[in-house]
């Protein structure tokens, strides 16, 4: 039985990990949940997989959820030390850690240090603070478990071949909703277009970073961190079909692949059971329906989210940060109206543009630097 804790239940990722802990309940156990505010969604998640303990960030959400499970054994707990509470808890095996933002970095160096495993669907932890968490799990022997679906693909696909026997990874991508659309067609786009993405269902703030593309560029740092390469060793494939999640090439020139249907549920089970592969009750690739499959070349002058993020990946320090920060900002107020589709990337390029970088921060700079790109954008807009 392995003992699972997961941040961000109520969401895309969160609740497709209780649809795998519900096909295999002999085999995974819910020990603690988290979520932000969702006291609707959280409460029938405690009554039906019963955890110790649950997390709302939010401290008026917590109180009015503790006053709805009034009648059940259940610990609630608010804000970041709740988060650091059910990270470090002493029955847990694996944390999975599926919150959107940068608010994923601390709890999960938390949960390192304790030992445990992370199953990691939070890029923006590795993007900003993979200098500090790599290491830190290689220290504490954990393993860091690739939920992300190219990561999962390039992590099958590698399967445990030594490193210098990669010569790069052929990360692929959907190319968004607005795929072969050029700069001015994109100029009207509404958070509706935005939200449209044709292959994957996801939650908000990831299907507007597959729309602009900024999604590939933070899964190019993230691959960057998590199997030690180089950014000129990542090149990003347009797949539009999104069959081939991700591929590796060899130094001999064979090239490993991993496909599979666009859901989620397969990579999120492969890191929950590795490194045992277990049935799952989904239908296979239909090749002949399929008929075929094709390849594009990213167009970075249009999609300048992707590029922008090679050349924060390559100044390095703290300028993914920045980068991420910025994007987050940027896409919060898109799908609040208050800025249009193109205005994402020119501020992340502005603030990015403005910024001193820190060669190493530590998380209390990293923080700061999120704090400061936030500054910079309420100056600029609203
Ligand atoms: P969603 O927006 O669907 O869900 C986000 C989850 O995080 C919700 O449970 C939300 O709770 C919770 N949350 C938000 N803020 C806090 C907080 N301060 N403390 C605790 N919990 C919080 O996001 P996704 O599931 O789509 O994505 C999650 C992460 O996984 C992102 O980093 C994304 O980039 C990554 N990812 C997602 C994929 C996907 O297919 N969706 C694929 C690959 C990676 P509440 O409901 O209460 O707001
Ligand atoms: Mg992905």
């Amino acid at each position: 039985m392995k003992n699972i804790v997961v941040l961000g239940s109520t969401g895309s990722i969160g609740t497709q990990t209780l649809e795998i802990v519900d096909a295999y309940p002999d085999r995974l156990q819910i020990v603690a949940l988290a979520a932000g505010s969702n006291v609707e969604k959280i409460e029938p998640q405690i009554r039906k997989y019963h955890p110790k303990k649950v997390v709302m960030f939010d401290e008026a959400a917590a109180k009015a959820l503790k006053t709805k499970v009034a009648d059940l054994d259940v610990t609630v707990l608010a804000g970041m030390v709740g988060l650091f509470e059910i990270c470090t808890m002493e029955e847990a095996d694996v944390v999975l850690t599926a919150v959107v933002g940068m608010i994923g970095i601390t709890p999960t160096i938390e949960a390192i240090k304790a030992g445990k495993d992370i199953a990691l669907a939070n890029k923006e932890t590795l993007v900003t603070a993979g200098h500090i968490i790599m290491p830190l799990a290689k220290q504490m022997g954990v393993s860091i478990l690739p939920v992300d679906s190219e990561h999962s693909a390039i992590f099958q696909s590698l399967n445990g071949e030594p490193k210098n026997r990669l010569k790069k990874i052929l990360l692929t991508a959907s190319g968004g909703p607005f795929r072969g659309m050029s700069k001015e067609q994109l100029a009207d786009k509404t958070v509706k277009d935005a939200l449209k993405h044709p292959n994957w269902s996801m939650g908000p703030k990831i299907t507007i970073d597959s729309a602009t593309m900024v999604n590939k560029g933070l899964e190019v740092m993230e691959a960057g961190w998590l199997f030690d390469v180089d950014y000129d060793q990542i090149q990003v494939v347009v797949h539009p079909q999104s069959i081939i999640h991700s591929m590796v090439e060899y130094v001999d020139g064979a090239v490993i692949a991993q496909l599979g249907l666009p859901d989620m549920k397969l990579p999120i089970q492969y890191a929950l059971f590795y490194p045992d592969r277990l049935p799952m009750n989904t239908a296979g690739i239909d090749f002949f329906q399929l008929g075929q499959i094709s390849f594009e070349r990213p167009d970075l002058e249009t999609f300048q989210g992707l590029k922008l993020a090679y050349e924060a990946f390559k100044i390095g320090g703290s300028m993914p940060t920045v980068f991420n920060a910025a994007n987050e900002k940027a896409v919060s107020l898109f799908l609040h109206e208050k800025i249009r589709f193109l205005d994402i990337a020119d501020i992340i390029a502005e603030t990015m543009s403005k910024h001193q970088v820190i060669a190493k921060p530590d998380v209390e700079q990293i923080l700061m630097t999120e704090q400061w790109c936030y500054e910079q954008i309420a100056e600029r807009c609203c």
